[in-house]
């Protein structure tokens, strides 16, 4: 399979989701919108109740390993997880051709458990872990979530302050995590915690595999600003994991974490999946047609805006990725994500301008308040992986060498930093 050409490929792909999936619905697909038919969905958030969401996610497993028979659901990882050890162009050309069939709506859940953690425990698990963990994740046999982010532990993640003691080869888990993205839905999450208070913030954490459904573990649903219920507090009250569950060496949990946030970031055409939320350029331009503003200079101006940031942010995002050299990637994710990001909320500020009072009260007009859920979902993933303010920080200290924040807790013990 590893030489096949990527037009054989492609033919073969061809053939195989006509058997297997429903050709798209004019209306959904981005090329050819047709104004009033069908379901119209810019969300960037899924707004579902518990188990409507639940459901979503068991299409998902179930169109994933489908996909898993003939190796599609991982195209470029190698023949052992379960994939075909082919390139990005014949990921590409699956992408491509997959938009034109129905197929389950995205879902970060998928995201997180494919595109970042099965990748981490590529990179620092064991053998048994890879073996035990990576294909099944691939596959979303398995879902998986990102316990990181704490109350006090945010931006400044490396002073998190959840326990892992080591009691025999046992480790013991006591604290808390928020906005853990999924972790109601997920079996297992991706935990940094703190394994040596004596050590400076960055060097006392260590990374561990958690099963979800361990004794000790509550999961509590948050809802957000834009309907749902997407992410949540997790609680650990003297939860026991064996040391094979440790991803890493002990006091390595930064370099885990930096990590996978390396791969949240990188908004590559083959990189996070979450890069496909939101709405798109043509469903902006139908939308200002139908409302009928399009002769209207100023909004001509701003449609022209968001199409442009578009068509560098594509172009931009192609260049990645064939630029990509593989591994983990590296700061220049920043970028993307920042481009990424940036767009989301300029089409936001758009498609304000061009519906004005129909955003905000629902006149039944098709295509037009549905946007509120882009407005309103669209400044999460402005914060979720890191803020823009920091991507910008490390644009400037990792990319362009610019001197570094002031640190006044260098050097000192975890436990005696203020706090
Ligand atoms: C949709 C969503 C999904 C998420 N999913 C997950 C998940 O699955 N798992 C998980 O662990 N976490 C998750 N998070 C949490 C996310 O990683 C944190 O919200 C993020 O790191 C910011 O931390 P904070 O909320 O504590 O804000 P803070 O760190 O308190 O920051 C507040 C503000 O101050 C700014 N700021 C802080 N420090 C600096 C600085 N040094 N320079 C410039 N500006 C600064 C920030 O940019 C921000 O605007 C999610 C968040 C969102 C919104």
């Amino acid at each position: 399979m590893s030489d096949i050409s990527v037009e054989d490929f492609a033919a073969e792909v061809e053939a195989w989701l006509a058997d297997n999936a429903e050709p798209a619905k004019a209306s959904t697909t981005d090329s050819e919108i047709v104004w009033g038919a069908g379901e119209f969905s810019v969300s960037v958030f899924h707004a579902l109740e518990h188990e409507a969401e639940k459901e979503l996610l068991e299409t998902i497993k179930a169109w994933q390993q489908k996909k898993a028979e003939k190796g599609y659901h991982a195209i470029t990882w190698p023949v052992e997880y379960g994939g075909l050890g082919l390139s990005k162009a014949h990921a590409r050309a699956y992408s491509k051709l997959e938009k034109g069939y129905q197929v389950p709506d995205r879902h970060e859940c998928h995201s997180v458990t494919v595109g970042l953690i099965a990748p981490t425990i590529n990179a620092f698990g064991t053998e048994e872990m890879k073996n035990d963990l990576v294909a099944k994740f691939l596959s979303c046999e398995a879902l998986c979530c990102q316990l990181f982010s704490e109350p006090g532990a945010g931006t400044d993640l490396a002073n998190l302050g959840c326990k892992a003691d080591l009691d025999g080869d046992e480790w013991v888990l006591n604290g808390q995590k928020v906005w853990s993205s999924a972790a109601q839905f997920s079996e297992w999450g991706e935990l940094i915690a703190r394994s040596d208070p004596d050590a400076p913030k960055h060097k006392g954490m260590t990374a561990f595999m958690v099963p979800m459904d361990l004794p000790g573990i509550e999961v509590r649903p948050i809802k957000q600003m834009s309907g749902g219920q997407s992410f949540n507090e997790v609680f650990f009250s003297d939860v026991r994991i064996p040391d094979s569950l440790r991803l890493g060496p002990v006091g390595e949990g930064w370099k885990v974490a930096l990590t996978t946030l390396g791969f949240e970031r990188d908004h590559s055409e083959t990189g996070a999946t979450s890069a496909k939320a939101g709405g798109s350029w043509r469903q902006l331009l139908a939308t200002a047609q139908a409302v009928g503003v399009t002769d209207d200079p100023h909004i001509r101006q701003r449609l022209m805006e968001v199409y442009i940031h578009t068509r560098v942010e594509a172009m931009t995002m192609r260049r990645a990725a064939d630029l990509a050299k593989g591994g983990t990637p590296g700061p220049e994710g920043s970028l993307g994500k920042l481009m990424w990001t940036e767009g989301m909320t300029l089409m936001s500020d758009v498609v304000s301008e061009v519906l004005g009072p129909r955003l905000i009260a629902d006149t039944g007009e098709w295509g037009t308040y549905e946007w509120h859920e882009h407005v309103l979902g669209a400044p999460g993933y402005r914060i979720a992986g890191g803020s823009d303010e920091v991507q910008r920080n490390i644009v400037g200290e990792r990319v362009l060498g610019l001197p570094g924040e002031p640190r006044v807790d260098k050097g000192i013990a975890w436990k005696d930093v203020p706090r």
